[in-house]
C-alpha cells in the first residue's frame, strides 16, 4: 500500500455533558476537541480530513434557530485555533491544499471549509442532498448549519458515490469495501453510518506512524471503542440511525481486538487530544 504522511490538528473545542457520550460517565461538563487531519500524498498533494470549528461559527449561530446549537454545545475557537492558521504555521497556505475530505455535514467538521476557497471537496452526495432538504429546525437538531457551506460548493464537490470501490476486509476486518479516493489505494474511505447520514471515515498507512483509521463521529472516544460503551439513550435522538450507530461501534470494537495495530482516531477523543503536539492543554 502506498504510504502517506499525516498530522492531526485540533481546531477548537466544544463543551457537552460527558454522560451523553458514554453511558455510566458522570453528568459533568466535558471538553470535546474538533480533530482534523492533514494528509500529504507522495505526489505532493495536500489533503485535509474535515476542517473543525472556525470563528464564523459564532456569527452563523447568532440567529434562531441556530442559536440553540451554540447554547447546547458552547464552542471555543480563536483565530489561532482555526485550521488554516495552524497550517500556515506549518508552511501551508490555503492554496497549497488540494482536496478536503468531508466525513459528514455537521458544523464541527464543516466549520472551516470556507477558508479553503479553491479546493475540491470529496463528500457524500446522498448526505449533501439530505442536509439541503432539512428545514432550519431539523438542521439545527442534526448539527447542520447551512451558512457554513460555500456558495460554489456544488461546483467543487466530488461525490464520493462516483468513486470506484475496493475491498478493505484485509486491512479492516468487519468492513467490506471502501472508496479508493485517489485511485492508487493510498486513502480508502469507509462507510460509518449511524451518527450522521452516510458518514464515512478514512483509512491510510502513515510512513512514520503506521496504520490510521480516522473514524469521524462513529464513536466519541477511543475508550468508548475499547470498552464497547454506547452513548446515553438521550444522544440517539440526534443520530441518523441508532441501529447503524450500534452496529458500526460493534465493528470498531471488533477491529481493535483483531488488528490492535490500527490506530483509531475519533474526531472528538480527549485521549487523542492529549497526544496532539499543538493542542491546547486540557
Ligand atoms: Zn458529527
Amino acid at each position: 500500500m502506498i504510504t502517506v504522511r499525516s498530522k492531526l490538528y485540533v481546531a477548537g473545542f466544544c463543551k457537552n455533558i460527558g454522560a451523553l457520550t458514554m453511558r455510566g460517565e458522570p453528568w459533568a461538563v466535558t471538553k470535546f476537541p474538533a480533530i482534523c487531519a492533514l494528509i500529504q500524498h507522495p505526489s505532493g498533494r495536500n489533503i485535509l480530513f474535515d476542517t473543525g470549528y472556525a470563528k464564523r461559527f459564532h456569527t452563523v449561530t447568532q440567529k434562531l434557530p441556530y442559536k440553540f446549537y451554540a447554547w447546547f454545545t458552547p464552542v471555543t475557537v480563536t483565530a489561532e485555533d482555526e485550521l488554516h492558521s495552524q497550517l500556515l504555521l506549518d508552511g501551508l497556505r490555503p492554496q497549497d491544499i488540494d482536496t478536503v475530505i468531508l466525513s459528514h455535514f455537521h458544523a464541527d467538521h464543516l466549520g472551516g471549509i470556507k477558508d479553503f476557497p479553491d479546493v475540491t471537496v470529496i463528500a457524500s452526495q446522498k448526505a449533501f442532498d439530505a442536509a439541503q432538504a432539512l428545514s432550519p429546525i431539523q438542521a439545527v437538531k442534526t448539527g447542520f448549519i447551512p451558512d457554513l457551506i460555500p456558495g460554489d460548493f456544488k461546483n467543487r464537490m466530488m461525490p464520493l458515490e462516483k468513486i470506484p470501490t475496493v475491498p478493505v476486509l484485509d486491512y479492516l476486518p468487519g468492513f467490506q469495501s471502501g472508496w479508493d479516493l485517489f485511485g492508487d489505494g493510498s486513502v480508502l474511505a469507509v462507510p460509518l453510518p449511524g451518527h450522521a447520514k452516510d458518514q464515512f471515515g478514512i483509512y491510510f498507512q502513515d510512513a512514520q506512524h503506521g496504520e490510521i483509521f480516522l473514524v469521524a463521529d462513529a464513536a466519541w472516544s477511543s475508550r468508548a471503542i475499547r470498552e464497547n460503551r454506547l452513548p446515553s439513550s438521550l444522544a440517539y435522538s440526534a443520530f441518523d440511525s441508532g441501529q447503524d450507530y450500534d452496529r458500526v461501534m460493534g465493528k470498531l470494537h471488533h477491529l481493535t481486538k483483531t488488528r490492535p495495530e490500527v490506530k483509531l482516531v475519533p474526531s472528538h477523543c480527549s485521549e487523542i487530544w492529549k497526544e496532539i503536539d499543538n493542542a491546547r492543554p486540557l
